[in-house]
């Protein structure tokens, strides 16, 4: 079959571009196993023997570590670790398996009405021991600022959108507000659990098109109870404009 001059042209340059690569290869290994030799012949070389597949996965071990240390606080690394995670994306299954393995395992392994009477007797006796600090609005109020927090996990798993926070950020977000809405800029109330709301700047849930925002600290902001229900899913600008 006769070649038009392009697939000709083509095809020259693809075995130009392979004899290129070719060479610069060879050279580069070349180079490696000069060096390899002259490393040999230094004094106080010691030959290493070939690793062992435990010793190779020890040492992958180990590097792992050191990258999880080095690198577990940065956001990407948790949002990445939100998309790989299994257990996330497949929440509900995970619950109903569990659910049913719970059932089974009732099952066969019935509790005597000796247990019952001493786990009842356990949880009874812990509610009594922290009623008192149960019933202290401080104890309610700090109940109230984590229960926000899980609140807006469980939101943003649901939506699937990236990013977390936790109470130490939001009680920054509230010292950098110095406790004041930041919208209408009154105090907040200093009791109650509708002292304040933790608001999306961007919103999780926009309208139809809308850009969404992610559940990070960078995109959070503190509104008094009123101001973040006039919100409710508005972009910045409109909130803006319309406040
Ligand atoms: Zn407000």
């Amino acid at each position: 079959m006769a070649q038009s001059p392009e697939e000709k042209r083509e095809k020259a340059r693809a075995s130009a571009l392979k004899a290129y690569y070719r060479d610069r290869f060879t050279e580069q290994y070349r180079q490696r196993r000069r060096e390899q030799r002259a490393r040999r012949r230094e004094p106080g070389y010691q030959k290493r023997g070939r690793q062992t597949p435990e010793e190779k996965r020890e040492k992958g071990r180990q590097r792992a570590k050191e990258w999880y240390y080095a690198h577990w606080e940065t956001q990407e690394y948790k949002d990445n670790r939100k998309e790989r995670n299994h257990r996330t994306r497949n929440n509900d299954e995970y619950r109903k398996r569990g659910r049913e393995w719970m059932r089974e395992w009732r099952k066969t392994h019935p509790r005597s009405e000796e247990t019952r009477k001493r786990d009842n007797a356990k949880s009874m006796e812990h509610y009594w021991l922290h009623k008192d600090k149960r019933q202290t609005e401080e104890y309610r109020e700090k109940a109230c600022d984590v229960a926000k927090k899980y609140y807006h996990v469980r939101r943003a798993i649901k939506l699937e959108v990236g990013g977390s926070f936790t109470a130490k950020d939001v009680a920054c977000i509230y010292d950098a507000q110095k406790g004041r809405c930041a919208a209408c800029h009154e105090n907040f109330k200093t009791t109650g659990r509708n002292r304040y709301c933790i608001d999306h700047i961007i919103p999780l849930k926009p309208k139809k098109g809308q850009p969404r925002g992610t559940n990070g600290p960078e995109n959070l902001q503190l509104l008094c109870r009123s101001c973040n229900c006039r919100k409710y899913n508005l972009q910045p600008e409109e909130w803006e404009r319309r406040r």
